[in-house]
């Protein structure tokens, strides 16, 4: 499958169209972005962790019934995609406070929550992707009150897949943020699943291996994105 016009080109990955209407090739790029594009820099060779990372977690997804719209690697930095219309919501599950969370409610970093907590923030750079409710998502039209459902029982489904896979890998998953999008109707898991997107802490430790490392200059960058994809290899 060729690459044809570009549809879209985001911080951190292109989306081309195909000669097939239905598939995307997406291309994930080392550029990384923090506070709504205010810090800007590169983390080299991240495009080819996170398309790496996204497709063994899209599997891991899909094989415990999970849709998503991964359909398979093309090479080092591009996968081929179900060409979905994304939903403007990012869907954040969160097990343990940390980032927006602890500085918005006034909670310690790494306490943990009751139960899996999941937010909603309305996908728009203009506005700074504000915190929205279901009430909020279903008035401004951005998705039906079954789709916001299925959402929600999806997240959390995807939250306990996760925390076990990257349990078994010595990490802690704090918090992460997925967007849907719609595949002929349907509602299915698109977007990436990477250290750009979760955040992940060393279990014994509690060492960030994640975006924060970036987005705090914390050093290292480079090695905690490595080191999470070297314990997926395990
Ligand atoms: N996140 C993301 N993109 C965003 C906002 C958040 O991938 O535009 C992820 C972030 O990496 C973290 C989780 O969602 O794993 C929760 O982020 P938070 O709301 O704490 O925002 P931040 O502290 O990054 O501003």
């Amino acid at each position: 499958m060729d690459k044809k016009d570009m549809l879209y080109e985001g911080k951190a990955k292109r989306v081309y169209k195909t000669e097939d209407k239905d598939v995307f090739i997406v291309e994930y790029k080392d550029d990384a972005t923090a506070f709504n594009g205010i810090k800007k820099g590169t983390i080299t060779g991240k495009g080819i962790i996170n398309n790496k990372m996204s497709a063994l977690m899209f599997k891991m997804l899909e094989e415990n019934g999970i849709p998503t719209h991964f359909v398979e690697l093309i090479n080092d930095r591009e996968s081929l995609v179900k060409g979905v219309e994304i939903l403007p919501l990012e869907v954040i599950v969160r097990n343990i406070a940390a980032g927006s969370f602890s500085k918005r409610y006034g909670v310690e970093e790494g306490i943990l929550l009751p139960f899996p907590t999941v937010e909603f923030s309305y996908k728009n750079d203009d506005l700074g992707d504000p915190l929205i409710n279901d009430s909020h998502a279903l008035a401004l039209g951005l998705a039906t009150e079954e789709q916001i459902e299925l959402i929600k029982t999806y997240a959390l489904k995807i939250n306990q897949l996760m925390q076990k896979y990257f349990l078994e890998r010595n990490i802690k998953l704090i918090d992460f943020k997925l967007e849907f999008g719609l595949f002929k109707g349907e509602v299915i898991l698109a977007d990436e699943i990477s250290p750009d997107t979760c955040r992940f802490w060393d279990k014994d430790t509690n060492e960030k291996l994640d975006k924060d490392r970036f987005r705090r200059d914390l050093g290292n960058v480079e090695d905690a994105y490595q080191e999470i994809m070297n314990r997926l290899n395990k």
